[in-house]
């Protein structure tokens, strides 16, 4: 058997064979420290759907793996190239947060976690498990735990060199790789720029994010999007980038990830993508997972918010759409647009109309319109 430092030097020259950025060490002892966290969120409200409430075996590692004794964790660190900026100013263009845009960094992530198990078990015997993301764990706690950051007020895990922009994976083992956690020493200070710059308003300042409020959680959410949050979403059409962009820690460039699709997309050519050429480009990106349902309606929302009379044609392409859910959105687009055209784009849609619900919709955005456009008129 290894003697555990031995171990641990293997293990860090093995992953910077395989290109890991960062990789850490932590015990699997019961995750004492986000208990109050966990409750405190919940009783706020500030918890998603996407989030387990399952708390004892977020806490509990040995809930998960009955003989857990640690994690290996790894970071991939990311960036993007200057040149997506390109279409930033396009009102007919949406965009896609930088997490997202290269190839899905779950798969990139995985195939290192199993190599690195692959290799730890070539030195000790030992069961292993890999997460990335998708995990009954606090990725963030773990990460800390493991020294490789800290959390900030954004509720990011926040690297000394790579900061924010990194992503976050781990081996669950029952083999001890460590006998002893990381304690953070630094913080965001007296900073606020997060805070200040979240278009919702979600970052609470005390490294808490209500998840309902963040535009990223929201451009994943199935449900329904409240009006004044629909405005606030300006062109993003998956995740949000505000909190990293103003972050101080994320002046650094890290690596370029090589894009499979556009930060940009036009919106024209999302809303006409057939399903096989969203699953070749989206669907190998972090961008797809909800499919591409989702990603249209937070682009007609997103035209919705463009104030470009252009959008009204993209627009009458697809008011036919046969989902009813896309039917609806695109009348509330042309409505938010408020455009006096709209009002003949709306007769016209309700010719081919036969859902009651969305007629009624139809005759409401044409009153508004016509009263809006007639008080500004007189
Ligand atoms: Fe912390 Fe400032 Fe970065 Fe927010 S922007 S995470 S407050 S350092």
């Amino acid at each position: 058997m290894e003697n555990g430092k031995a171990l641990q030097e293997a293990l860090i020259a093995y992953s910077q064979d395989i290109g890991v950025d960062a990789i850490g060490f932590c015990t699997a002892a019961p995750f004492f420290e986000i208990e109050d966290c966990l409750y405190h969120r919940e009783a706020q409200g500030y918890m998603c759907d996407l989030e387990s409430k399952d708390y004892k075996r977020k806490i509990y590692p040995q809930q998960t793996m009955k003989n857990a004794k640690s994690f290996l964790v790894i970071l991939e660190a990311y960036d993007v190239h200057n040149k997506n900026h390109d279409h930033e100013d396009d009102k007919l263009r949406g965009h896609i947060s930088m997490t997202a845009v290269s190839k899905d960094y779950h798969n990139i992530l995985m195939e290192k976690l199993e190599k690195l198990a692959v290799f730890l078990k070539s030195k000790v015997p030992c069961e292993t498990m890999a997460f990335v993301d998708i995990s009954p764990f606090s990725d963030r706690a773990i990460a800390c735990r493991a020294g490789l950051g800290f959390i900030g007020k954004n509720a990011m895990l926040i690297h000394k060199s790579y900061g924010s922009k990194v992503f976050i994976g781990y081996v669950l083992t029952d083999y001890a790789l460590c006998k002893e956690d990381c304690k953070g020493t630094i913080d965001c200070g007296t900073c606020h720029k997060c805070v200040e710059a979240c278009p919702t308003q979600a970052i609470v300042g005390d490294k808490n994010v209500n998840c309902n409020k963040c535009l990223s959680y929201l451009t994943q959410h199935k449900g329904h999007i409240a009006a004044e949050v629909k405005n606030k979403m300006g062109k993003q059409i998956y995740g949000c980038d505000v909190c990293q962009i103003v972050c101080p820690y994320n002046k650094v460039r890290n690596k370029v990830l090589e894009p499979i699709i556009t930060p940009y997309p036009e919106h024209e050519s999302l809303l006409s993508i057939s399903n096989k050429v969203f699953k070749d480009t989206y669907g190998k990106t972090a961008s797809g997972w909800r499919g591409k349902k989702i990603l249209q309606r937070n682009s007609i929302i997103a035209l919705g918010n463009s104030s470009n009379k252009e959008a009204l044609h993209i627009l009458e392409k697809i008011m036919d759409d046969p989902r009813a859910d896309i039917r609806k959105e695109i009348i509330d687009a042309i409505w938010r647009l408020g455009f006096s055209d709209g009002i003949s784009l709306l007769n016209k849609m309700k010719t081919c109309e036969k859902d009651i619900t969305l007629l009624k919709d139809m005759e409401k955005a044409i009153a508004g319109l016509q009263e809006k456009h007639r008080f500004m008129e007189g």
